[in-house]
């Protein structure tokens, strides 16, 4: 597979519904068949020609300049929320100041995390812009895995290069003592084709990055603990599955409970603690036969009409799906000239729905287009179906307890809104406690996930405050697994209350 192509989706318009005070509810874990397919992202024709455009440009290596590029319009927004309801940094800047600076009785532990990364703030900021100035896509994240190794060993980790056989995967440890409780943390680090930092990986690299450190120092504070921090660097979130390929590969084995964020349009000062969709990823090729389109049309097989068919039939489907469900997709071919019968077209799709279960009979209706494109043009067709991304199962009480947290100290107000984008720390989430809240960053109206005003979001100081504010509560959250046991026990219970639940 050609890596560098392939534009599936992620986070995005994270706060959709109404805001909801508490922590969500359990889903169903998937059963093993009941793994669906990747979803799809809408692509219009202008949107193609800019892809390509600015690709190339990336493609060189050259600087994405801002101004070089037309507006891209949101692929995957998917909100159901107003237009008013936005956050417009103009009219209401952020403030992040903890506005309750108490709390029980661990306070001096929680005092050292906040110290740790207010003091840590402008190394984390530089080091996300650097890896803000260099998007690179999945599994081509060299830059940033060097950079953030790097950063982690001077700061005392222990560090494994292209973890687990993968090139720009790694990991960073630190233990204290011997036994104890493992607490994982997950950096994401790749970019969009052609807007680059769209998503606001940098900033999910560099909280996973102070949410470690900030561990290591509390941990320090309390030589009589013993525990365990891994990081992960995790490669190939917007497509490819680097999580879930770690997650097959033992990555995760050593972890009782993993944690990440993710930046998100949304309420000001809010975070986001619900669900995301199950996704599943098609690549579909058509194989037809090449004419002369005026002389003799009749003799060649037409891939072009191969995928167009396609593309009709899935329209029409989209009339008939629920309205959480999502399709979409474009066209890409080679060799295209009007005067000859194009004889290769692909397709790339993506199918999502609210849970695996959901996903498996719509993603069938949706494969059952891209076949019957190919009997009705008389094409040969390879259906790839790529990794499948699970619906994401966020720890109640994890969850809780980081709602909990930054609202009182950071005043974030956590909602429970769902999203139909989808990550592929929905696997991880099934396979061990998980908690991967969204946070709010200001940006302009349409500006949300997959948006050049997104990157242009992921780089500005209110964001980096609002990421470090979602740091600080990870790390205070994490801190609990670590040392709290009648805490740890309740994660526990809950997530195995939601595994039974899947019979
Ligand atoms: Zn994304
Ligand atoms: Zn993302």
């Amino acid at each position: 597979m050609d890596h560098s192509e392939v534009q599936a989706g992620c986070f995005g318009q994270f706060f959709a519904r109404k805001a909801r005070s508490r922590a969500p509810l359990q889903r169903p874990r998937p059963s093993p068949s009941s793994q669906a397919q990747d979803g799809p992202s809408e692509g219009t024709a202008e949107n193609s020609h800019v892809y390509y455009q600015v690709s190339e440009t990336l493609k060189t290596g050259e600087k994405t300049q801002q101004g070089d590029i037309s507006y891209f319009n949101p692929c995957c927004d998917f909100s159901y929320g107003k237009q008013d309801e936005r956050w417009i940094e103009q009219q209401q800047p952020p403030s992040y100041t903890p506005k309750i600076p108490t709390l029980s009785n661990t306070s001096d532990v929680c005092s050292v995390i906040e110290r740790t990364l207010d003091k840590k703030s402008s190394d984390l900021r530089a080091l996300s812009l650097k890896i803000h100035d260099h998007p690179e896509l999945m599994f081509e994240e060299r830059y940033a895995h060097d950079v953030l190794t790097e950063f982690m060993a001077e700061h005392g980790f222990k560090i494994t290069k292209h973890y687990l056989g993968l090139e720009t995967a790694w990991r960073a440890e630190y233990t204290q003592g011997t036994g104890g409780r493992v607490i994982g943390i997950n950096s994401e680090m790749d970019a969009l084709p052609g807007i680059g930092h769209a998503c606001g990986h940098n900033l999910i690299a560099i909280s996973g990055v102070g949410v470690a450190i900030a561990l290591k120092a509390a941990l320090q504070a309390r030589p009589e603990v013993s525990a365990k921090i891994i990081l992960l660097g995790t490669p190939a979130e917007e497509g490819g599955g680097g999580k879930v390929i770690l997650l097959e590969r033992g990555g995760y084995d050593e972890m009782d409970a993993c944690v990440m964020c993710h930046p998100s349009a949304g309420l000001p000062h809010s975070t986001s603690l619900g669900s995301s969709t199950a996704m599943q990823y098609f690549l579909v090729e058509y194989f037809g036969h090449s004419a002369h389109a005026g002389g003799a049309p009749w003799e060649g097989t037409n891939a072009l009409d191969a995928a167009f068919i396609a593309y009709s039939g899935i329209s029409m489907l989209r009339q008939q799906m629920k309205p959480d469900h999502r399709v979409h997709g474009v066209v890409e071919g080679r060799n295209w000239l009007p005067n000859v019968i194009p004889d290769y077209a692909r397709m790339r799709w993506i199918a999502r729905a609210p849970t695996s279960e959901d996903l498996i009979p719509f993603a069938k209706r949706v494969q059952n287009c891209l076949e019957a494109a190919a009997l009705a043009t008389g094409c040969r067709i390879k259906l790839t179906v790529e990794t499948s991304y699970f619906n994401l199962h966020q720890n109640s009480v994890l969850a809780q307890d980081f709602a909990d947290i930054v609202g009182s100290r950071y005043g974030l107000a956590a909602t429970s809104a769902s999203t139909s984008a989808s990550t592929d720390f929905g696997n991880v989430s099934y396979a061990l406690p998980a908690l991967h809240p969204a946070f709010a960053i200001p940006t302009e109206a349409n500006g949300g996930n997959h948006t050049l005003a997104f990157a242009k979001a992921a780089r500005s100081e209110a964001a980096h405050s609002a990421t470090i504010a979602v740091a600080k509560g990870l790390a205070l959250t994490g801190y609990r697994v670590l040392t709290d046991a009648e805490f740890f026990s309740k994660v526990q219970a809950t997530f195995e209350q939601g595994k039974k639940s899947e019979c």
